[in-house]
């Protein structure tokens, strides 16, 4: 069973009480009325979907109910973080070299 850790409740929980919410760092544009139907179907529906570490959006359902980001591994379910909704990106590439050293 996969073991997530929530940020906000600073545990590790089983993966039944999260819900995963999609890809995170998606900005909704600061003016909506001035993009057009491009630009607003590719924030409403355009989406990575890498082979390997991305950043996601996760919900702490049955726990504090909140969103958070992890960085997870697409194939294999490897969890590198979690981090509070609102805190950058972080550089994942940077942070598995310093993981190999
Ligand atoms: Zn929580």
């Amino acid at each position: 069973m996969l073991n997530i850790r929530c940020p906000y409740c600073e545990e590790d929980r089983p993966e039944i009480e999260f819900r995963n919410a999609g890809e995170a760092h998606i900005a909704r544009p600061d003016e909506p009325d001035r993009v057009d139907d491009r630009q607003w179907a590719d924030f409403l529906y355009t989406r990575d979907n890498p082979k390997g570490w991305h950043a996601e959006r996760w919900r702490h359902v049955h726990g504090c109910g909140r969103f958070f980001n992890a960085v997870r591994h697409s194939v294999d379910d490897r969890i590198l973080l979690t981090y509070k909704a609102g805190e950058p990106k972080p550089d994942i590439e940077r942070m598995l070299r310093e993981r190999e050293a």
